[in-house]
């Protein structure tokens, strides 16, 4: 790099500052900001174009253009040169602008004076803010200095628009994180709530984007460079790290001791940038780049770099996660992801949660579920557009986000929360009454819990006990595996919490998308379908036992309720009861109290159980259901994977059929049997189950009052008739029938 040009580079950048510093509005800063760069970098033209909405870019300000065009000139995303990068984020470098593919002629800027043309984007790490162009007459290509000059003006520019500098109430210049945003995601967990974006990692603040001293500058960036190595290889001396973990710090390795990644940050340093804005340029350059590769694994690959150039930055300016930012009221948990730990740190206080990635069945998901707070995931760019204390309204139901909504979107939502309070103020009147059939029929409701935090709702939704315990929730947020004197504790809390109500705890269910973080990971092509929950208890009996001994201490002689997860077969069933029998004889010869009934039960969640031999049938205490796996193995239809989880309706024929098949032979041995997927919380399911002869359904604590109305209105035995005459007509879903037949049936008084 020529140090003239360095030096120029830096005298403008100061120049930019002291700008920037002087009072006066918005429009005024960027006015005078055109003129100066055109200035220093000799040419006719310098424009800022900035982002109008997600979409459209915005003449701001310009030296050498028409005036008129300011605030009327406007473009959409990869339109025109200037669409084009601010689409890529790269910069588009020309000597002959109109003859470019995709030049767009706006004539009201009297632009075609000019042939040569440079446009960067103005940008900060992934978010997109703008373009700045600088045109002139002479037909050339700019030179690379000159290129990477403007590139280091417009971090500079992105910085300031960051900070707010040109804010201002004129109609085109609104701050940047002050419009309202709709993200359309997924649901994680149903439900709505309202409140104010907690950040889990807030952004890093960038206040000082321009340097005057280089030398200390390059003297911070390589300490700060040095301690990240140091962090890096602390990290990957860690013992528990499995494969995966291992090969992303490797990657954070390979990246820290990138030499041109520190010779680009010195570059930009040399050009006048603070080590703090020289980290982000580079962090946006190589997303940009990145962002344009197909690639998955690269792209993961920027996802490292992200975080450690995050790393990086939090190393400089010394801002850590706790930035002394009080949580406001009612908050909403912004974040890229989250571990089950740390959302279960922040708990109920919490009303909603939001995440870039996640998935259904991520453990993060399942603490949400067991916290009752709508999740919504998927949601593209949140962390970026969100500040802390925004307004934000989360739809968990349709997995919408709305930041910062427009009050009429606003009232809205508040409508729809009201009338959700009000459907559980009526549910919560029925909360002494049993779901009792309009035929005299009475169906048994029961809730899934797998946190201590679950146990209150016990009493408060009017459930006849727990279902399903999960108990792969206290092993999943601990981050060694818990002793067995810490389980026998926390069992004993359940069963107190219970008051004598029946809990049904199921045994470890790990493997597929459950894996301890403690646990050395198998890497299994289909996890599902894999080593896990019973397999992995019946070869690894160590975990199971201690499991097992823990549960007979914390009875402490009241009945005890054991179900194994995924029973495929008899034998595995017979070998894990066997276990249970054995446990049982040796806590007893311990000294140990042991329970006044054990319960030994199985759950259905692979097609072959419902064709086992009939002493499975005989032999089981019980069965439950389980219709998650059970759906996706029945349908081939992975529960996990967006494209296909709800492409098979519950209600369809086929599957009808299966489960009364399931029920007719629990019937002939006398089994008592229960259902305890998702599905059973469901109201219109959860109809038809019980219509099909399913006596005990276990569900979220929220869906009992919504489950109960809708069985209290209907007779059963009429909802049966309706389903047989729909398979009978050949209907592929029994939806559409039912449905039409609810609409007709009076609502309970
Ligand atoms: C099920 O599969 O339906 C079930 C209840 O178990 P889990 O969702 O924990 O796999
Ligand atoms: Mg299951």
């Amino acid at each position: 790099m020529p140090e003239r040009t360095e030096s120029e580079s830096r005298k403008l950048l100061r120049r930019l500052r002291d700008t920037l510093a002087t009072t006066g509005g918005g429009q005024d800063r960027l006015d005078r900001i055109t003129h100066l760069i055109a200035d220093s970098m000799g040419t006719e033209v310098c424009s800022i174009y900035l982002f109008r909405d997600t979409d459209t870019l915005e003449l701001c300000a310009t030296e050498g253009l028409k005036a008129e065009a300011v605030h009327k000139t406007r473009m959409k995303l990869g339109e025109g040169l200037v669409g084009r990068v601010a689409r890529s984020g790269l910069p588009v470098n020309t000597a002959n602008a109109p003859q470019e593919k995709g030049f767009r002629y706006m004539p009201e800027t009297g632009e075609e004076l000019y042939s040569s043309f440079l446009g960067v984007p103005i940008q900060r790490v992934g978010e997109k803010l703008g373009v700045l162009v600088v045109q002139s007459r002479t037909a050339r290509e700019f030179s690379e200095d000159e290129v990477y000059a403007l590139e280091v003006v417009a971090m500079v520019l992105a910085e300031m628009t960051e900070l707010g500098v040109f804010a201002s109430d004129s109609d085109g210049m609104r701050a940047l994180h002050k419009q309202s945003v709709m993200i359309r995601g997924g649901t994680g967990q149903e439900g709505a709530a309202e409140g104010r974006v907690w950040l889990h990692e807030p952004r890093v603040v960038v206040t000082n984007p321009v340097a005057d001293d280089p030398l200390t500058e390059i003297e911070r960036i390589r300490a700060a460079v040095g301690k990240l190595r140091v962090s890096v290889d602390d990290l990957l001396s860690a013992e528990s790290l499995d494969k995966d973990q291992k090969a992303v710090l490797e990657a954070y390795r390979m990246f820290a001791n990138s030499r041109g990644w520190l010779k680009r940050m010195e570059d930009d340093i040399a050009r006048g940038l603070s080590a703090e804005a020289a980290v982000e340029k580079e962090q946006s350059a190589t997303r940009a780049r990145l962002e344009q590769v197909p690639d998955a694994y690269l792209r993961e690959r920027l996802h490292d770099l992200d975080d450690l150039s995050n790393r990086l930055l939090r190393i400089l300016t010394g801002q850590g996660t706790d930035t002394g930012a009080t949580m406001p009221e009612n908050p909403i948990l912004v974040a890229r992801n989250i571990g089950p730990a740390e959302l279960l740190d922040y708990g109920r206080k919490l009303k909603g949660v939001v995440l870039e990635e996640g998935s259904v069945g991520s453990h993060a998901a399942i603490v949400a579920r067991a916290l009752a707070i709508p999740l919504v995931i998927h949601a593209d760019r949140i962390v970026t557009e969100a500040l802390n204390g925004d307004p934000i309204l989360v739809d968990g139901d349709q997995g919408i986000v709305h930041l910062r909504p427009e009050e009429t979107v606003a009232r809205a939502f508040r409508d729809k929360i009201a009338m959700q309070a009000a459907a559980q103020q009526r549910y919560a009147s029925l909360r002494g009454l049993s779901a009792q059939s309009k035929c005299g029929t009475v169906t048994a409701l029961m809730m899934n819990a797998g946190l201590m935090a679950d146990l209150p709702s016990l009493e408060g939704s009017g459930a006849e006990g727990v279902g399903l315990f999960r108990t792969e929730l206290q092993f999943l947020v601990r981050n060694k595996m818990p002793q067995r004197a810490e389980l026998a504790a926390l069992y004993a809390r359940v069963m107190d919490a219970a008051k004598g109500k029946r809990v049904a705890f199921r045994t470890l269910d790990i493997g597929s998308d459950k894996v301890l973080p403690y646990m050395k990971p198998q890497d299994e092509p289909n996890p599902a379908m894999g080593w896990r929950a019973i397999r992995v208890g019946l070869d690894k009996p160590g975990v199971l036992r201690m499991q097992l001994q823990a549960l007979i201490r914390a009875s402490k002689g009241r009945p005890l309720t054991v179900m194994f997860p995924f029973i495929t077969e008899l034998s595995e069933f017979t070998t894990a009861r066997a276990q249970v029998l054995h446990e049982l004889e040796r806590e007893k010869a311990l000294g140990h109290t042991i329970p006044a009934r054990v319960e030994i039960g199985a759950m259905l969640e692979t097609p072959s159980l419902a064709y086992a031999p009939r002493a499975f049938f005989e032999l089981t205490d019980f069965v439950s259901i389980g219709g998650n796996d059970l759906k996706q193995f029945f349908f081939a239809a992975d529960r996990e994977n967006e494209r296909v989880r709800r492409r098979y309706d519950t209600l369809n024929v086929s599957f009808l059929n299966f489960l009364s098949q399931i029920i007719a032979r629990c019937a002939e041995t006398g089994t008592p049997l229960s259902f305890c997927g998702e599905d059973a919380g469901r109201p219109i399911e959860a109809l038809a189950f019980a219509a099909l002869g399913l006596r005990a359904l276990s569900m979220r604590p929220a869906s009992i009052g919504p489950v109960k109305a809708l069985l209290r209105r209907v007779d059963l035995g009429e909802a049966r008739a309706v389903i047989d005459r729909a398979i009978a007509e050949g209907a592929e879903t029994v939806r559409p029938a039912l449905m039409a037949w609810l609409a007709d049936q009076p609502e309970q008084p």
